[in-house]
């Protein structure tokens, strides 16, 4: 959709509740319970709110600081919108509905039908739109499990389990050497279970319902050894997991996935930017950790782990060098990158306190926050010898810096939030959102670009975890699934 009907419609959604409506809701299991949906009519379809559909199916949802992600956390798979655009996230994958979503006055709206076709999918009850009467006609779901999923990672397979809520789990190795795990008062859809698909580490996968309580037993094959049950809160997930790896390297299936990968990344290249450099130190944290150090042996472990899945990667400095800001972008572009990926730590003034990752693409600042990251960011320029290439990053000039970017940006605000959303749930940061600023480093770039934002180094307990080697390779091993996954998407 261009720009000029996107603004259309959302002046028309400001002035005219003309249209606006409610749609009654019908609960097939529960004739005396009324509900009802707002709706606006426009352009030929019915909007509803995303909010209002959550509320009434018992998720889950916060919006980002930005204002521009809503999460949706739905029993089966968590959902992530941005406004504007038609993409939503599904764990790994990424699924497209006709038409942009829309934001007026924080809330979000969906095509009506549009939204009830995705939502059924990770909705264990029922859940039908009726565009004749027209009603919206639902069940909750009649059982506290209801299916499975799987998936493989570094040597480990996962037997991914939702619930509707968290049950008292107990696993146990039984004597074939199966493992059984026992949900006590809980209900199990065993046809969910029943000629499933499963990894083929896996021999049997069954379910049943004991009296009261709910049963699953996995049988794996030989050389597979059980490693535990790990319990995910919010949304609740019991994941059971598997170790395969054997002495013979990987297994063929992973083999086959990453030649898929190599000749989808033929051509393509990502640029690694970590920060600052030489007589330039960055951030220098309580215990005198340099942000210039940390940031170069990130974006070394990062170049390691996407030529592992055989992505070619160029880095704008491999040792401890001072590069110029516009030098940075020009590499970029020379290299004919596909992505351009800027690692920095985040840092603020004595004795304040701050903790979590951020992710920026390039637009204007919309918030102070962001300005004073941009601006220290930028800082870098005072140890350059030449300054007068440098306008100031305002409102009116920004038109011009960033015309490089300006056809990426809704695909760099994209990756800027697979790489939020993954690396913070990764390596267990508070999640501080993803935001726009204006970075000189990125406006040179002719390719999706962000800035990541990887920890306070001024905040003396997160400056302990950039130091340590493990929390680097996290680092960089959840910025690789991010791009991998970004990859996928934009085939
Ligand atoms: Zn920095």
């Amino acid at each position: 959709m261009n720009k000029i009907l996107l603004i259309f419609l959302i002046v028309i959604i400001s002035c005219c509740n003309l249209f606006a409506e409610w749609i009654s809701v019908e609960w097939m299991n529960d004739a005396q319970r009324i509900d009802s949906v707002y709706v606006i009519q426009l352009q030929q379809h019915i909007w509803v709110e995303l909010q209002n559909i959550a509320d009434l199916l018992g998720a889950d949802w916060r919006c980002d600081s930005s204002g521009n992600h809503i999460r949706l956390d739905m029993p089966i798979e968590a959902l992530i919108f941005t406004v504007n655009t038609p993409f939503v996230l599904a764990g790994d994958r990424t699924k497209q509905i006709p038409l942009p979503i829309l934001k007026h006055d924080e809330r979000f709206f969906i095509p009506i039908e549009d939204l009830i076709a995705l939502l059924s999918e990770f909705y264990p009850g029922e859940l039908l739109y009726d565009p004749a009467s027209p009603a919206l006609l639902l069940t909750p779901p009649r059982h506290d499990l209801f299916g499975f999923k799987y998936n493989t990672e570094s040597g480990f397979t996962n037997i991914l389990i939702p619930a509707m809520k968290l049950l008292e789990c107990n696993d146990s190795k039984e004597a074939d050497g199966s493992v059984k795990l026992v949900f006590k008062k809980s209900k199990i859809d065993t046809n969910a279970f029943k000629d499933q698909a499963i990894p083929d580490v896996i021999s049997e996968l069954s379910a049943l319902q004991k009296d009261n309580d709910a049963e699953i037993v996995i049988k794996a094959k030989q050389g597979t050894e059980f490693d535990g049950v790990e319990i995910i809160i919010d949304p609740p997930l019991y994941c059971v997991r598997f170790r395969t790896q054997s002495a013979g390297g990987l297994r063929i299936d992973e083999q086959r996935r990453l030649e898929a990968e190599k000749s989808a990344w033929a051509f393509d290249v990502v640029v690694i930017d970590p920060g600052h450099g030489g007589k330039d130190p960055g951030a220098i944290g309580p215990t005198r950790l340099y942000e210039k150090d940390v940031v170069l042996d990130v974006g070394l472990r990062l170049r390691k782990a996407l030529e592992k899945h055989g992505i070619k990667t160029v880095m704008t400095r491999e040792t401890d060098k001072f590069i110029p800001l516009d030098e940075r972008g020009r590499i970029a572009n020379r290299s004919g990158g596909k992505l351009f990926v800027s690692l920095h730590c985040n840092a603020l003034a004595h004795g304040k306190k701050a903790y979590g990752i951020e992710t920026y693409f390039l637009a204007p600042a919309k918030t102070d926050r962001a300005m004073r990251v941009a601006l220290k960011e930028n800082s870098v320029i005072s140890y350059e010898e030449s300054q007068d290439q440098y306008q100031d990053l305002t409102e009116e000039n920004f038109i011009l810096l960033t015309m490089a970017q300006a056809n990426f940006v809704r695909e760099s605000e994209y990756l800027a939030s697979i790489v939020q959303e993954k690396v913070s749930r990764g390596v267990s940061l508070p999640d501080r959102g993803v935001d726009q600023a204006g970075f000189y480093v990125l406006y040179g770039a002719s390719m999706p670009a962000i800035l990541v934002e990887m920890a306070f180094i001024s905040t003396r307990t997160e400056e302990n975890k950039l130091r340590d080697k493990k929390f680097r390779q996290a680092i960089a091993d959840y910025l690789c699934k991010a791009i991998l996954n970004f990859s996928a998407q934009s085939e």
